[in-house]
């Protein structure tokens, strides 16, 4: 249930209203707006709540939500999540790119690519420190020291670090390193790992489960913005089906469908969503075209030699700087804005070339 109050109430009844909902057991979510502020209802109400709400001075509306998931659901929140990390915002009309390589190796290999991103115009450094792979044998991830050479990588060249975190055990640490912190695929169920990333404010990228519905994906959502963490953005990165020639079938009506269902902002992974690196480049291009608010993208200096991980469908470098300067051009075509941090004199020359 959310209750919509009137335009411009003061304080002192927003507070009546709030103790009221409270008092019954029921826990209160506000979302404030320009004129308007919503408030979301968690938890089981008394059945004549919404009558008692309705006659109160200061509330609008009192709207039941029939979806599982409400602070997820663009009913409770009409206008985008807009996420401000030190400047950078993700939501609404801005387009970041997230680059990096799949898993963190050396503090040269980091530093190196961390150079490379920026150079091309992206925002976020991506890396995994914990990796989580399918077989027991395979590289693990270097651990809490390739989160601090990520962090000297990302503090150097000034762009943002998102890092996959595996256990609860292991968010502080992560939290303490990165500025974004990522679910992936194999853990978007991981309901104690989503528990805790709710008790910070540390902004969470949660990657869509391989078979997962958009109803359980907005669910855990769900359980991380219940927690008190309203910093979520949703990552569509290709789904189980029976086709095996691409790593996985990227969903892309995942962006629009998920956009109108909530107000988070959705980012596409068409590295692990195709598998193929020959394919990131047209499927970064659908992902704006169809909404996304930003890709994660994996690219390394050696993608084909010395990459621990994910080496066939990583860019190389060139093929990422090429690829941002198009995105330069496509963004605004699609309603966004891509702000690079290029000098007006370095836009210049990308303009012309
Ligand atoms: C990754 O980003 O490297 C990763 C392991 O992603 P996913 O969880 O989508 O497989
Ligand atoms: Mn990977």
């Amino acid at each position: 249930m959310i209750v919509i109050t009137s335009p411009h109430i003061s304080d002192e009844r927003m507070n009546e209203i709030v103790r009221h909902i409270e008092q019954g057991g029921v826990q209160a979510h506000l979302s404030r707006g320009i004129d308007r502020t919503v408030i979301g209802i968690i938890g089981k109400a008394d059945p004549h709540l919404a009558e008692h709400l309705r006659s109160m001075q200061g509330v609008e509306n009192v709207i039941k939500i029939s979806k599982s998931y409400k602070l997820a659901s663009r009913d409770f929140h009409p206008d985008d999540t807009i996420i401000d990390i030190k400047g950078v915002r993700i939501g609404g009309d801005h387009l970041v790119v997230m680059g990096g390589p799949c898993a963190v190796e050396t503090p040269e290999q980091i530093d190196e690519i961390a150079r490379l991103v920026k150079a091309a115009g992206g925002q976020v450094l991506r890396g995994g420190a914990f990796k989580p792979r399918t077989g027991p044998y395979s590289f693990q991830g270097i651990g809490v020291d390739g989160l601090k050479w990520m962090k000297d990588a990302g503090d150097k060249y000034g762009l943002l670090t998102i890092t996959e975190v595996m256990a609860p055990e292991f968010v502080d640490v992560c939290a303490e390193y990165a500025d974004i912190l990522q679910v992936g695929t194999r853990n978007m169920q991981n309901f104690d790992l989503l528990r805790k990333l709710g008790t910070i404010q540390t902004p969470v990228l949660l990657k869509r489960g391989m078979s997962a519905t958009y109803d359980e994906w907005l669910n855990a959502a769900e359980y991380i913005l219940a927690g008190g963490n309203p910093n979520v953005m949703l990552c569509e990165r290709g789904i189980r089906t029976f086709e095996t020639y691409t790593r996985n079938t990227f969903d892309l009506a995942a962006i629009p469908a998920v956009h109108q269902l909530s107000h988070l902002p959705v980012i596409a992974d068409p590295s692990h969503a195709t598998g193929r690196r020959e394919l990131v480049e047209s499927m970064t291009k659908a992902s704006v075209a169809a909404g996304a608010n930003g890709l994660i993208i994996e690219m390394h200096t050696d993608p084909d030699n010395s990459a621990t991980g994910d080496g066939v469908q990583s860019l190389f470098p060139d093929q990422f700087a090429k690829l941002l300067k198009e995105l330069e051009q496509l963004a605004p075509l699609c309603g966004k804005n891509f702000n690079t941090g290029k000098q007006p004199a370095e836009a210049f020359l990308v303009w012309m070339k």
